[in-house]
């Protein structure tokens, strides 16, 4: 018997944090919780999960709700397109599966916004099929205990990774094998302040043994981040402010903001009062945001004719926003307030 397998295992028998996705075999449910915390941690997913739970029990009222009210309960999550492609997946599942999703790890891959972790977590904790879930901390946690110095962005380590998880699980509940070799990444296994002390594994740790704990996981090159500007113009009739719907491709599509138009440099505009400037920092773009109080929006702005006005209670709650937005309207709100 594996000492990997038993020791995690055991492990998480006694510490295992009891959380209400780990309590249910509802595929959507589990589907629901997984892709939230890929966006951000538990205590800040939980809140979220909660909420779509409410307004959601079921994958039927999920795939029946309009794209804007799934949005709206998304904000402040990011990658807005994880949770149209959640939109879409349902609408497939009904449509497709009468509503249930698929059962096997192939299956559950073929469908919109589900990748091969997701498929893993899916399969193994619905359905118990004996398939290895390889995220960041299974990632950190096995590349440390193996003591593996190759870049663990690299096709070839990866799957090496993967291949050891997947020997590792088989003789073992899929289940409970999976919840432990995360949890054990996420509580012990740390990116920082690593807990070697009351690890369950050091005494076989290669890491531990050589004192690169702090060193592994090892990473090639970083992932290259643009910069962008932005300059957004907030107008107000009385009440209401213009915003238009932000309808492209890219990021925050979908979402609503103030009308904007996007410069090479952070220039600055002269016919306008300057409410901020917001640095906001997305995966792969780093922007600079210019906030400007104008009496009226630029007729060079290219989406004219979708600029529409709301009250600014509707903002956020009738037409959902980014983070960045929720920013510059707090700041703008602070100013009036002074
Ligand atoms: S001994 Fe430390 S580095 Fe090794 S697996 Fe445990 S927590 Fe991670």
């Amino acid at each position: 018997m594996s000492f990997f397998s038993n020791e995690i295992i055991g492990w998480y028998s006694e510490n295992g944090r009891s959380l209400p996705w780990r309590e249910t075999k509802d595929p959507y449910r589990i589907w629901l919780s997984e892709i939230i915390l890929q966006q951000t941690r538990v205590s800040q997913g939980l809140p979220y999960y909660e909420k779509f739970i409410k307004h959601y029990p079921d994958l039927n009222g999920f795939a029946n709700a309009e794209e804007t009210d799934i949005l709206k309960l998304w904000q402040g999550l990011g990658y807005y397109s994880r949770a149209r492609n959640m939109h879409k997946c349902a609408r497939l599942v009904q449509r497709d599966f009468g509503g249930f999703f698929p059962s096997t790890y192939a299956q559950l891959l073929q469908l919109p916004g589900i990748g091969p972790y997701t498929a893993a977590a899916i399969a193994s904790f619905a359905f118990e099929e004996s398939v290895a879930v390889v995220d960041g901390n299974v990632i950190r946690l096995v590349s440390r205990y193996l003591g593996i110095q190759e870049p663990v962005n690299k096709g070839a380590t990866l799957r090496s990774i993967n291949t050891y998880v997947q020997e590792e699980i088989q003789g073992f509940k899929p289940d409970l094998f999976n919840q432990a070799i995360m949890e054990m990444g996420s509580q012990i296994c740390t990116p920082k302040l690593t807990k070697c002390d009351s690890c369950v594994l050091a005494m076989n740790c290669q890491a531990k043994k050589e004192g690169l704990v702090n060193r592994i996981p090892f990473k090639s090159t970083r992932t290259k981040v643009s910069q962008k500007y932005f300059n957004y113009y907030l107008s107000q009739n009385q009440d209401q402010l213009s915003l238009v719907h932000r309808n492209s491709k890219g990021i925050w599509q979908n979402l609503y903001e103030f009308p904007m138009e996007e410069s090479v440099n952070s220039k600055v505009e002269s016919n306008a009062t300057l409410i901020g400037t917001f640095q906001h920092q997305l995966s792969h773009q780093r922007i600079e945001a210019k906030l400007w109080k104008v009496n009226k929006i630029p007729s060079r702005l290219s989406q004219n004719k979708g600029i529409f006005e709301v009250a600014l209670g509707e903002i956020g709650s009738a037409y959902p926003t980014h983070q960045l937005m929720n920013k510059m309207i707090k700041a703008w709100q602070e100013q009036l307030t002074k």
